[in-house]
């Protein structure tokens, strides 16, 4: 009998749109854990025009771009925003970094004052800063987990949580969602968010094995993952 094969197939949204600081990588680093215990990843884009069907997926990675690829992903996003809620609200994991962040919320303000509309899978949302940017270093902690972040941010948006989601982690270093609420990112369901280039998967990988875990209990739940998962040394950048 041959060993089963398990997969990790990851839509890599509107990523020839929205890859600011090679997000890809963040899809590089799962695959590069998920080889060392027997799991192939592949990978698909989904831009404009294309479907999107939640039942062909079980991870997305929702990278960042500026204003103006935002306004145009923004429209075609609500093409398939709700198979994108139907595959949040089935705990299907995504990073979503900045850019695909900010639209995954209610609405965000571009830098011009303009309102681009989200597709409020989360509660959450974003105000503009006219003339300033958050940019530099940023470190976070997980107040759950105890567990640390490292990323670098650029963005002028201004990200704010409900009491329906809770952040990636509490600033120990930079500015995080918003520059007052010490905040850094967001975890909904298995969604993460953040505004972490880096890519974060890569520059963490114990964030980078905790997403793997969610994707692989959820496509294969008699599977003991966690075991599997322990003998792998998350590496950090
Ligand atoms: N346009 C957004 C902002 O500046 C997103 C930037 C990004 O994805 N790096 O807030």
């Amino acid at each position: 009998m041959t060993e089963q094969q398990y997969n990790v197939r990851v839509a890599h949204l509107y990523g020839d749109l929205m890859n600011t600081y090679g997000d890809y990588g963040n899809i590089i680093a799962l695959r590069y854990y998920a080889q060392q215990i027997g799991v192939e990843v592949s990978d698909q884009l989904v831009s404009l025009g294309d479907d999107f069907n939640a039942d062909n997926f079980d991870f997305a990675l929702f990278g960042g771009g500026q204003d103006y690829e935002q306004s145009i992903v923004a429209p075609d996003l609500q093409r398939i925003g709700s198979e994108v809620r139907r595959f949040i609200e089935n705990d299907g994991p995504i990073i979503a970094v900045c850019g695909g962040y900010q639209l995954l919320g209610n609405y965000f303000i571009m830098a011009d004052g303009t309102r681009v509309e989200g597709i409020g899978a989360m509660n959450i949302y974003t105000e503009n800063q006219a003339t300033t940017r958050f940019i530099g270093n940023v470190t976070i902690k997980n107040p759950e987990t105890g567990e640390e972040y490292h990323g670098f941010e650029n963005h002028q948006g201004r990200t704010y949580l409900s009491n329906q989601e809770r952040p990636l982690g509490k600033v120990v270093i930079g500015n995080g969602n918003n520059g007052e609420d010490g905040n850094e990112g967001v975890i909904y369901r298995n969604v993460f968010g953040t505004y972490f280039h880096g890519p974060i998967l890569t520059r963490n990988g114990n964030l980078a094995l905790r997403m793997l875990e969610l994707a692989l209990v959820r496509k294969y739940p008699t599977v003991d993952w966690h075991s599997k998962l322990a003998n792998v040394t998350p590496e950090f950048f």
